[in-house]
């Protein structure tokens, strides 16, 4: 739940957005309201023996929106995980889909249970039960209901769930499209675990291609050299941050994490602050750097992109008014609260809204997907034939011209793309594509004042043809 009693719920909070972008458009009431709805959430409570005792968990799946199959979004293990927050998760996933053209409906799940609290054995079981319970309801299925992984889960869990599916559906052939966020070895496709921060640099890319945007959040100039601040460095903010220093030159000048927050103008190096992360569970004595145990006074710094890549509701009504970056990008899902957001965008700060921003990871889950359901790695085939195609290029530039092609670009050129090149181009496709479309509603219509807005009315947009073209 959000902090702030004057705050709606995280679901309210979606449908807030929703509706502001709805009421600009022309629908048919019935049709919105069936947009918006969540269609349905499963509950199941399920007993482990666990250290000589049963003990029962809660999970949940949530489907919000089946205009398109499979519905598809992650299962998040967190010991806070509810109904209402499951079911705002399930909204994202539909209006996210819709917004990056990636064929699914939007689904969520979640269990109730604090991952660190068990071994790896013991997390296995609870894993296979409940993963057992949502195949049994077809709430995992190739076809139907595919998850992913989200906080508290990763590439192991998602292993786990399809060899669950796997031993329960022994004759389908393609058992493995149940999943996605599964490690290669188990049909996992390059360039997942990294995919959601990979999609918020090519987001920040994209944003800064265009001047009057970027102007729009009172910055000048490219991505290169600006001051950024990090709030998670989980997978997301993690990879995120990493790449935007290492790619694009810029400086990460602020981290905040669990512990607390550190701080140096110089910019502190990502790849370290990890690794001194996971040693010590946390950012605390973390050298060369100031630290607070109050992380949250780091969003209020005075920085040029604020990158909130952990919790929903961490921006809200308590701290939006001394929020200072002119530009904040989601990385997480719902990281600002409908209030907070009327606050920041009432101040001029631009937001690229999680719609799009976190759109990374699903994104490259379809490639996942299409790849299992393909039987075939991409790039098998014409990796080779384009290499030789290149070589032949060059050998007649150089026998027409007699010189030698320089060494530095022919080894570039020569490179035929495997799955991980095929992965980001696919991707950087992607996310170009989807700014566009935002960025013609923003700028197109007068009425729309931001990009939320112009997400969820491309969203909703889309999912309302769909509705019109095959009916409910
Ligand atoms: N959990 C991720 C998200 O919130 C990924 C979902 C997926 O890949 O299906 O977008």
């Amino acid at each position: 739940m959000f902090e702030n009693q004057a705050e709606p719920s995280f679901r309210d909070s979606v449908n807030l957005m929703f509706d502001q972008a709805a009421d600009l458009m022309d629908i048919p009431k019935g049709l919105r309201e069936k947009i918006k709805v969540c269609n349905s959430t499963y509950t199941v409570r399920f007993g482990v023996k666990l250290r000589g005792e049963i003990h029962t968990f809660t999970g949940y799946r949530s489907v919000h929106s089946e205009h398109m199959e499979p519905v598809k979004g992650g299962i998040r293990y967190a010991d806070n995980v509810h109904q209402d927050e499951v079911e705002a998760l399930a909204a994202l996933m539909t209006f996210k889909c819709s917004l990056v053209e990636v064929p699914f409906g939007g689904s969520k799940g979640g269990l109730r249970i604090d991952p660190r609290a068990w071994d790896e054995d013991e997390l296995e079981r609870i894993t296979r039960r409940f993963a057992y319970e949502l195949i049994k309801r077809d709430l995992i299925h190739p076809s139907q209901n595919v998850p992913a992984p989200d906080m508290g889960t990763g590439e192991r869990e998602m292993a786990w769930m399809a060899d669950q599916y796997a031993r329960m559906n022994t004759t389908d052939i393609d058992a493995r499209a149940c999943v996605t966020g599964k490690p290669r070895n188990a049909g996992g496709i390059a360039g997942r675990v990294e995919a959601t921060g990979r999609g918020v640099q090519y987001a920040l890319r994209e944003f800064f291609r265009h001047k009057e945007d970027v102007a729009a959040a009172n910055l000048s100039g490219g991505l290169g050299g600006k001051r950024i601040i990090v709030q998670g460095l989980g997978n997301v903010g993690y990879h995120a941050a990493k790449f935007l220093q290492e790619e694009d030159g810029c400086r990460i000048i602020g981290i905040i994490e669990r512990d607390g927050g550190i701080y140096s103008d110089d910019g502190l190096p990502v790849e370290e602050v990890r690794e001194h992360l996971v040693t010590n569970g946390g950012v605390h004595g973390f050298p060369g750097a100031a630290y607070d145990p109050n992380g949250a006074v780091l969003l209020e710094q005075e920085c040029d992109i604020l990158v909130p890549a952990a919790l929903e509701g961490v921006i809200n009504l308590n701290n939006a008014a001394n929020v200072k970056a002119p530009l904040i990008i989601e990385a997480a899902n719902g990281p600002i609260t409908a209030g907070a957001d009327r606050v920041l965008r009432d101040r001029g700060t631009v937001i690229i809204p999680d719609l799009y921003a976190n759109a990374g990871g699903v994104t490259v889950s379809y490639f996942e997907w299409v790849k299992n359901l393909s039987h075939i790695r991409f790039g098998r085939m014409g990796r080779r034939w384009e290499e030789a195609r290149h070589g032949l290029l060059i050998d007649g530039l150089e026998q027409m011209t007699g010189k030698q092609f320089p060494e530095n670009l022919k080894t570039l050129f020569l490179h035929g793309p495997g799955e991980v090149d095929l992965v980001r181009s696919g991707l950087d496709d992607t996310m170009r594509t989807a700014y566009q479309s935002m960025r013609e509603v923003w700028h197109g219509k007068e009425v729309v004042k931001d990009l939320r807005t112009a997400a969820y009315i491309v969203s909703i947009e889309r999912v309302a043809d769909t509705y019109r073209s095959k009916g409910l």
